[in-house]
């Protein structure tokens, strides 16, 4: 007993009790204010990270909804979007899918974790799918597989080049073998695209990984990556599990990956729509 009646004397006297506290004034920081890197776990002011989100201590990119990544890449009020109002169902009626749906909705304001469409980069015309990891880890589903299905059978259609900004978790579980024959699918209409002569352009975002990897993701004439993203099909843990081995440092990281020859270059947030639009433009030269 004489260990409680201590402890709330102690209580009483420590300035930081709530009712002390409520007595000082508060200096009001908005929580956005700042934010900590996941890379090198600095605190940054969210001022410094600027619209294109990059660490300033480690060149970490931070990861972007789809509607930030549509404003850093193509010119103003270019952009039209294709397929919208597909609406994704439950094939499966898999346990709590429609409240991750609803939820993962609501959060990003997009009926599936891709949009697609038609706009300019640097006044280069081009198709264009960006994928938003905010979605359930822009898993793909079916109606994610359909859209980039679709974009390419558009783009091939109207003989345009495709841009995809990639960012997955792989397949979506929630709607089983449905979603990995999207890998099939999509890599189908990519080859029709690549038989009609188009061009088609990966940028790997962190992180791209399982059943996109596997497919579209990999399957870019060109292939480039922003730093430091993770690109992979299985988890490293589950690798070194099953290989019995110690895997490097930067093992799945997007360097890693160009020393292997998997990425063709790795460009920094900021020049992207430099570099993609100076890749269409040679592409298209060659067609004139
Ligand atoms: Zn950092």
């Amino acid at each position: 007993m004489a260990l409680f009646k201590k402890k709330k004397e102690y209580i009483r006297i420590n300035p930081y009790h709530a009712e002390n506290v409520k007595q000082r004034p508060i200096p009001d920081v908005p929580h956005e204010m700042f934010t900590k890197c996941p890379a090198c776990k600095q605190f940054i002011y969210a001022k410094d990270l600027g619209a294109v989100k990059v660490c300033p201590h480690c060149a970490y990119n931070f990861r972007l909804s789809a509607f930030e990544r549509l404003q850093l890449t193509v010119d103003d009020g270019t952009f039209v979007e294709w397929d919208t109002g597909m609406k994704t169902q439950d094939p499966l009626n898999f346990p709590g899918y429609q409240d991750k749906l609803t939820k993962a909705k609501a959060n990003t304001g997009l009926e599936e974790a891709v949009i697609t469409g038609v706009a300019k980069i640097l006044g280069r015309k081009t198709a264009l799918a960006i994928m938003d990891s905010n979605f359930i880890m822009a898993s793909m589903g079916t109606v994610l597989g359909e859209k980039v299905t679709r974009l390419f059978e558009k783009a091939t259609e109207l003989s345009l080049s495709v841009v995809i900004f990639t960012a997955s978790g792989g397949a979506r579980m929630q709607e089983g073998i449905l979603s990995l024959m999207q890998m099939a699918k999509i890599s189908a209409a990519v080859k029709r695209h690549s038989n009609a002569h188009l061009l088609y352009i990966t940028v790997l975002t962190d992180p791209t990984t399982g059943g996109v990897t596997a497919s579209f993701a990999m399957e870019g004439d060109i292939i480039l990556a922003e730093p430091q993203s993770i690109v992979g099909f299985a988890g490293r843990r589950v690798i070194e599990q099953t290989m019995k081995t110690q895997l490097p440092e930067n093992f799945q990281k997007a360097e890693f990956l160009k020393e292997h020859g998997f990425v063709d270059a790795i460009v920094p947030r900021g020049e992207l729509p430099e570099k993609i639009a100076a890749i269409l433009k040679i592409h298209q030269q060659q067609e004139e």
